[in-house]
C-alpha cells in the first residue's frame, strides 16, 4: 500500500521546533495519550471513536498528549488517519478546543495534520490553566533520565536539523528508517529495569517548579496513578489498549469538581 497524506507546509518547518505554547484558561479539560494507534489494534481504534463520540462530549478541551500513534513518519503519510482526523474534525465542530502533542513515538507529528483534525499543535512542556491552577503538559518521556540509551536517542530523533533531512527523504525510505528503529528499541527493550522506564522525581519536580505549576500530567509509562507531593501533584495518563485479551484497558484523566486531576479508567467494554 503506497502512503500518502497532506502536503506539508513550505518553508518546511521540523515538528520538534512547532506548536504552541500558551492558550487561554480551560474549563472542563480531558487528557487522553498512549493510545498506540495502528493498523494491528482495531478494537483500541473503535474504542477511541466511541470516546469522541460518547465520553468526549461532557468535556470542552481535548488533549491529545502524545503516542496517539504507533508511529508516525511525516503528515504527507497520515492517509491510514483519516478516519480519527475525521472524527476529531467532528468532535472539534461542536465548538470544542483540540490540542495534540507529539510523544516519543509520533515525534513527527507536525502543524499540518493537527490542522486538518481541527486541533491544534502543543509543545511538549505547555502550561494550561484550569480552575485556577498551573498544570504542566507532557508526555512525560524526557523526564525517564536513568536511561541514557533512550535519551541519547531521544537528542538525536529531536535534532532539527535531522527532522528536516527526514521529511526530505521519501515516505518509502523514512518506513525502512522507521523499522529499523523499532526493531533497535525492540531489542534493547528487555534489557531496561522497571525503574529506568519510569520518569525520575527530581526532573520532573524541576521544570514544575521552574514553571511555577501546580500540577503535572503526562503519559508515556502506562503506569495510570495520581501522586501527591508536598508541593505538587502528579498524575499519569491511563494508555489503551482493547486489542489484549488478558488485560484490555483505556481510560482518561479529568479535573474533578475540587479542581484536582483525576485518572478515570473505563470500565465500558464491547
Ligand atoms: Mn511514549
Amino acid at each position: 500500500m503506497k502512503l500518502t497524506g497532506l502536503k506539508l507546509s513550505e518553508p518546511l518547518k521540523a515538528p520538534c521546533v512547532s506548536g504552541i505554547t500558551e492558550m487561554a484558561p480551560l474549563s472542563r479539560p480531558v487528557f487522553v495519550s498512549d493510545l498506540h494507534l495502528s493498523g494491528r489494534n482495531k478494537k483500541t481504534v473503535l474504542g477511541f471513536l466511541w470516546f469522541l463520540k460518547t465520553q468526549a462530549k461532557n468535556y470542552d478541551e481535548l488533549f491529545l498528549l502524545g503516542d496517539i500513534f504507533e508511529y508516525w513518519i511525516g503528515d504527507d503519510a497520515s492517509s491510514p488517519a483519516e478516519p480519527l482526523a475525521r472524527a476529531l474534525r467532528k468532535y472539534a465542530s461542536l465548538g470544542k478546543r483540540v490540542y495534540l502533542m507529539q510523544g516519543n513515538r509520533d515525534f513527527l507529528i507536525g502543524e499540518d495534520f493537527a490542522r486538518h483534525c481541527g486541533a491544534e499543535l502543543v509543545a511538549d512542556g505547555t502550561v494550561v490553566e484550569c480552575s485556577g491552577k498551573r498544570i504542566l503538559l507532557s508526555h512525560g518521556d524526557k523526564w525517564c533520565t536513568l536511561d541514557d540509551e533512550y535519551q541519547e536517542f531521544r537528542r538525536q530523533m529531536h535534532d532539527e536539523a535531522f527532522q528536516l533531512m527526514a521529511l526530505r527523504m521519501t515516505v518509502e525510505e523514512r518506513i525502512d528508517f522507521a523499522k529499523k528503529a523499532r526493531a533497535q528499541s525492540k531489542k534493547t527493550k528487555t534489557e531496561r529495569s522497571r525503574e529506568m522506564m519510569d520518569v525520575v522525581y527530581d526532573e520532573v519536580a524541576c521544570e514544575v517548579f521552574a514553571k511555577n505549576c501546580a500540577h503535572v500530567i503526562h503519559g508515556h509509562t502506562h503506569r495510570p496513578a495520581h501522586y501527591v507531593y508536598d508541593n505538587f501533584t502528579r498524575t499519569v495518563i491511563p494508555d489503551w489498549d482493547l486489542d489484549d485479551k488478558n488485560r484490555p484497558r483505556k481510560g482518561w484523566v479529568e479535573i474533578n469538581s475540587a479542581g484536582e486531576p483525576q485518572v478515570v479508567l473505563s470500565e465500558h467494554f464491547f
